[in-house]
């Protein structure tokens, strides 16, 4: 990998650790040329998971759109990247165990409110607020209650 300061070739790892929940490897690297200090991430390609709307349409996964849903949830501004990478990494996790190719996205709406119940009312019922059916009083009733 190239040295984003001097473009050299030239790098060494000296440092390698999982994240927290598994989903990434990081490293630390040097550069021979310039002794700067970078850092990379490896994550694997998920782009063979795809989510099917209750319409049929399926769009592959996306880490960055559960990101940003996981931010709006939290309360956009106010949330902080740990918090967030965090839950999302919680999320992605939660996900590939269910070890299906194809999920719903009512299963996606359903691990996301799992785990954001878990995590804090508040995000877990804005999440609820935006993502669910609800048409009526008794149906937010027997979301409520599903969780
Ligand atoms: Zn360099």
């Amino acid at each position: 990998m190239k040295c984003p300061f001097c473009r050299s070739d030239r790098t060494e790892v000296y440092n390698t650790r999982g994240t927290k929940f598994g989903t990434q490897l990081w490293r630390r690297r040097r550069c021979l040329a310039c002794h700067e200090a970078f850092t990379t991430y490896e994550t694997p390609d998920l782009g063979f998971l795809k989510i099917t709307a209750e319409d049929g349409t399926q769009t592959p996964y996306s880490r960055a759109r559960l990101y940003s849903a996981v931010v709006t949830a939290l309360g956009g501004h106010t949330a902080t990247p740990s918090a967030t990478d965090a839950l999302t990494d919680t999320i992605e996790s939660k996900l590939l165990d269910l070890k299906i190719k194809n999920i719903s996205a009512n299963q996606v709406s359903s691990v996301i409110l799992t785990t954001l119940k878990a995590f804090d009312t508040p995000a877990f019922l804005r999440y609820l607020a935006s993502h669910a059916d609800l048409r009526s009083k008794s149906e937010l009733k027997r979301q409520l209650k599903s969780y």
